[in-house]
């Protein structure tokens, strides 16, 4: 008699991950294979996740009726319960995040679209294939060394600076595997910004490709996977959640910037997809490629401490680099300009509007509002403790760090130079764009951001529009930091960069530097001169200073030690479980009872190396109605604590959290 261990879905929510069924006479099943089984009063779908011929000590029941081939592949599971078991999530909803709603739900046995759709997704129909596959331009020195580090070892980081032709060596790469007979996964953070990529792919290698995000119908998404599940397509683009699509025979993973927040998906399981795409290299024994002109620091430290082979693009094979230029906003202060735009920003965009070009400024609004910067010397208030920027919560009518729990009143003077020029900051897309409007009345302007961007196509609309010189100034947030090389854009405003610096995350650094490189790699990509205009308040700040020059390395190294004095990843590892509860004082009791038994857990089962802190206010303390609490593990071995964690309802937990 044989008996399948089996995820079932009408057990989300219990805490045991699979439970024990008889495979009768008449059903094969392997593992990945959907089936339908008994549970409680009902009948529940399933996924097989082991077989065993061990008799279990308790009677069970027997699985009803299964489809005739497995749903997922075996490499998939094996994904499944590494994600599992990594990020705290529950195997179930492990192996949901891999299926689309209308698969999952046998709504869609995966027939082609039908004669009634008439409406595709845009990105789509940049998906079909024209003609033969096209040839590239020749390997530039440096990329054809990539391209033979790629295929000499089985995990590449590629570090290639802005412009280097990363996305060449990405095709190279993938034309070999086609040739093996073998498929390609590429990731990107959001593919709906980056159109022009996947018609690349698709003109230079003339293959059928699926495209998975989560910008598609549902009825799009169930008809993409099943190409992908069928063997139909030789290569799947995608965002984040396409690191789940099941590809038979999977030979080649590139994920394009690497270390992007993009990749992390923010509910369970909460996973980051560049680390779900190396266990996937792993199983499917895939080779994999994470490129990047900024890496994440953790990741390239461990490229650099030999875990994963590193290849270097240091040239840029088109363009010049724009020009940098920090502007030290405390100067326009002094001079009593109390305007978000500096005199050198307001002079750069009238030189390129007089000059019939076009215009970006960036405003990055995430952490708008949420820390307390002086104006005068242009520092936050922070968590001595963990270097990070605290967070202003009216509610609790205080600043708190949201990973160790310190909190403190909103100073009345700023605590390190004394001025009462201290104050919340933040200014929206629509307020800037308003000013820019009364600055330059004759000026054409669009504004992109999630509010304009609405729609599965707006995005592209107003591309298209500012592409074809439409508009003379886009203002937008992180949404332009992509995609727009365009000729025409010879001026780019970074209007606050004091924002991804202060946020209140130990990557804030990372993310500042990022940033500018990424947008000023963006100007300039084609002939004529761009300038790069970074306003800031911390002109002397490393990463700003860096990002001006270019120099990952030396970012690198000023912000490695810093991790270590503040025990931050690639030092320590980070967990976050938070309690959510309609009452406030509800919230913070439970929160704080929990600490304490989790302290005493943790001393009870002699587990050292890891330190609980907290319970701190979440970032966002008010979500959808309710407050949200959490306690932080750091340290070595993680999952140790993890059947020690308070559970039930009102408990999620996050690990390697983006805040
Ligand atoms: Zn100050
Ligand atoms: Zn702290």
């Amino acid at each position: 008699m044989l008996f399948a261990e089996i995820a079932v879905e009408a057990g989300r929510g219990t805490d045991r991950d699979t439970y024990t069924y008889a495979v009768p006479p008449g059903i094969e099943v392997a593992p990945g294979h959907r089936v339908w089984v008994p549970f409680g009063r009902r009948s529940s779908i399933g996924y097989v996740v082991s077989l065993t011929t061990d008799e279990p000590e308790i009677e069970v029941k027997d699985i009803e009726r299964g489809d005739p081939e497995p749903l997922l592949l075996p490499h998939q599971m094996e994904v499944a319960r590494s994600v599992a078991e990594h990020y705290w999530a529950p195997l179930i909803e492990c192996l949901r995040a891999m299926v689309p709603p209308r698969v999952r739900s046998g709504r869609s046995s995966g027939a082609g679209p039908s004669a009634r759709q008439t409406r595709h997704s845009r990105l789509l129909t940049y998906a079909r294939p024209t003609g033969p596959p096209q040839p590239g331009p020749p390997l530039t020195e440096d990329q054809a060394r990539a391209l033979e580090t790629i295929r000499t070892t089985r995990a590449v980081l590629l570090r290639g600076v802005p412009a280097s032709g990363k996305t060449e060596v990405y095709m190279a790469a993938a034309a070999d595997a086609l040739q093996q007979g073998l498929r390609v996964l590429v990731l990107v953070p959001e593919i709906a910004l980056t159109p022009q990529l996947v018609e690349r792919f698709c003109q230079r290698l003339g293959v059928p490709l699926a495209v998975l995000h989560s910008g598609l119908t549902d009825l799009e998404r169930a008809q993409q996977w099943w190409r992908a599940r069928r063997g139909e397509v030789d290569l799947v683009i995608g965002s984040r959640s396409a690191v789940f699509a099941p590809i038979p025979r999977l030979g080649l993973i590139c994920v394009d910037e690497e270390g992007s927040p993009g990749f992390k998906q923010d509910r369970t399981p909460r996973y980051e997809a560049g680390w779900v795409a190396r266990r996937l290299a792993e199983s499917a024994g895939a080779r994999l490629v994470l490129g990047s002109a900024t890496p994440s620091v953790a990741v390239y430290s461990e490229a650099r401490s030999g875990g994963l082979a590193l290849a270097e693009l240091p040239r840029r094979v088109q363009g010049r680099a724009a020009e940098v230029e920090l502007v030290d906003m405390r100067e326009e202060l002094l001079r009593g300009n109390r305007m978000p735009l500096s005199r050198r920003l307001i002079e750069t965009v009238e030189g390129a509007l007089n000059n019939e070009e076009q215009v970006i400024l960036f405003l990055n609004r995430r952490g708008a509002a949420t820390f307390v910067q002086c104006r005068e010397c242009g520092r936050s208030v922070q968590c001595l403790g963990c270097s990070v920027s605290m967070v202003q919560h009216l509610e609790l009518d205080a600043l708190s760090c949201h990973y160790c729990g310190y909190s403190r009143p909103l100073p009345a003077h700023c605590p390190y130079c004394g001025s009462i020029h201290i104050r919340v900051l933040g200014l929206g897309t629509q307020r800037l764009e308003g000013m820019v409007r009364k600055l330059w009345p004759a000026a054409r302007v669009l504004r992109l951001d999630r509010d304009a961007a609405r729609g599965p196509d707006a995005y592209f609309e107003i591309f298209e529009a500012f592409a074809s010189r439409r508009a003379d100034v886009l203002v937008g947030t992180q949404l332009v930091a992509r995609g727009f090389d365009l000729e025409a854009v010879t001026a780019v405003g970074v209007v606050d960069a004091d924002l991804p610096l202060h946020f209140p995350d130990y990557r804030s650094a990372e993310a500042a530097f990022a940033l500018v490189t990424q947008v000023a790699g963006r100007a300039g990509r084609r002939g004529r001169p761009a300038r790069v205009v970074v306003q800031t308040s911390n002109p002397d700040h490393y990463s700003l200073r860096h990002a001006q020059t270019g120099d990952y390395e030396a970012f690198y190294l000023d912000e490695l030690p810093l991790r270590q004095a503040f025990s931050f990843p690639p030092y320590a590892q980070l967990a976050v479980l938070t309690y959510s509860h309609r009452d406030a004082d509800k919230a913070a009791t439970v929160a704080r009872e929990a600490a304490e038994s989790l302290a005493a857990a943790l001393l009870r089962e002699r587990i050292d190396g890891v330190l609980l802190q907290g319970p701190s206010p979440a970032f966002i303390h008010r979500l959808r109605g309710e407050y949200r609490w959490q306690l932080t593990l750091r340290g070595e071995g993680l999952p140790r604590v993890r059947r020690l964690a308070p559970r039930g309802r009102g408990w999620s937990y996050d690990v390697d959290p983006v805040t």
